[in-house]
């Protein structure tokens, strides 16, 4: 068990603390469903990006898949080598792609014809010759929540079928492009597992159709999104998941890519905030607290359930209250309606699954220093970053004042 009341005493709050030990068994968990064939768990950098958890990942083995050249330059800081890093986005800078081939890593997720030309051109002008793996838009609704739902025609990811064959042939008969792998990724947070099966079924049929006009990739990149529970969903096992896999995989020989963030992260990481006070508007009760969507985004971009603990020495009856931080957004809660004893001042809450998609997501808006992060290995607890202090903030602004 977590100390959280020592913890917070320790290192103030708002504060993120990461349990890295349950990070590795879920690790292992999802590793362990691939066995039998060859698989590279390539951890998605953007759920958690802070260097000590990608460090963390890099000695379990795992690869990164990167959405810009910041989280390539992190996966390299936290010594994950270049022939385990992807690099994926819809929209990549020529500065961008270039120190992608110069680094020599994995393979460029490529995600449209335009863009497959660009990479083409800086590979040709830097004399070498770039892998690139292909997002195929399979245009298969995920069914979850369409702000994180990747894989449908309306959303602006990958290409589709018709396209990709197009890209493979093109970048087949060019000298600077050597086509190794293929990629989809349809969505995050994924309960269900038809959508994804069916999704790997179109993209292992289109390997097939590429094999016969003797093109053969090496790599099925079967994206990351895998599900947790945040209050009582039912989850795919990593098991079935990877048996669904296989199953569409039949007399193939490929090694699988997967890019799981939140499974690895989200229900490693509590976030730690102390009850300022409580206030009433009208029959509207509140408690306000010193965290704020700065810190903790998705219940405002996404209504996002946390499950919240309190705590308190409290004895009172539970009432229905609003959880909301000091940021002047009527948007600032982590939970509406939701049944918490009666509060005192310092009273701790502890706010569940807040690992993946917490941090990364956070700002300085209302010039708010983000908060400290903490992780638990073995018993032991770390600071991992330090608080931003109110210098941190304006060193960057401070240089062009003017008197
Ligand atoms: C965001 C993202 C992931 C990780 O998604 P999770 O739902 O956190 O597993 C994997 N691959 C790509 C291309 C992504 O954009």
């Amino acid at each position: 068990m977590i100390n959280f009341k020592e913890l917070a005493k320790e290192y103030k709050t708002p504060l993120y603390v990461y349990d890295l030990d349950y990070m590795t068994s879920q690790y292992n968990e999802l590793k362990g469903a691939f066995k039998g064939k060859k698989s590279l768990l390539a951890y998605a950098v953007k759920a958690n990006s802070n260097l000590s958890i990608v460090k963390h990942f890099a000695d379990l083995g795992a690869g990164a898949d990167c959405v810009s050249i910041g989280e390539v330059r992190r996966a390299f800081l936290a010594g994950i080598p270049s022939y385990k890093i992807i690099f994926s986005g819809v929209g990549k800078s020529d500065d961008e792609i270039r120190e992608a081939i110069e680094k020599d890593i994995l393979y460029i997720n490529v995600e449209s014809e335009a863009e497959l030309r660009r990479v083409e051109l800086i590979a040709k002008e830097l004399g070498t010759t770039c892998r690139i793996s292909i997002r195929v838009n399979p245009n298969i609704d995920p069914k979850t929540h369409p702000y994180i739902s990747t894989g449908l025609h309306d959303n602006k990811f990958g290409v589709d079928l018709n396209s990709a064959k197009r890209m493979y042939i093109f970048a087949n008969n060019s000298e600077n492009l050597e086509p190794v792998g293929i990629h989809f990724h349809i969505g995050s947070q994924l309960t269900e597992l038809t959508p994804i099966r069916e999704a790997a079924e179109i993209v292992a049929d289109l390997i097939r159709s590429l094999s016969t006009i003797k093109i053969e990739l090496k790599f099925f990149d079967i994206g990351g999104g895998l599900g947790v529970k945040y209050d009582n969903e039912t989850t795919i096992l990593p098991y079935d998941y990877a048996q669904a896999i296989f199953s569409t995989l039949t007399a193939l020989d490929i090694t699988i890519v997967c890019e799981p963030g939140r499974f690895l992260t989200a229900n490693a990481g509590y976030f730690l905030t102390k009850v300022l006070y409580e206030k009433q508007n009208g029959n509207k009760k509140f408690v306000v607290v010193d965290g704020a969507m700065n810190d903790l985004l998705r219940p405002a971009l996404y209504k996002a359930y946390h499950k919240i603990e309190a705590i308190t020495d409290s004895t009172s009856q539970m009432r229905k209250v609003d959880i909301v931080g000091p940021v002047c957004e009527s948007g600032d809660f982590f939970a509406k309606d939701y049944m918490l004893p009666e509060l005192a001042h310092n009273d701790l809450l502890v706010i569940h699954s807040a690992g993946a998609y917490g941090f990364g997501m956070g700002s300085n808006y209302n010039t708010r220093g983000r908060s400290a992060e903490i992780a638990i290995k073995d018993g032991q607890d770390k600071l991992i970053r330090r608080r931003e202090t109110f210098e941190d903030l304006v060193a960057l602004e401070l240089e062009f004042l003017q008197n």
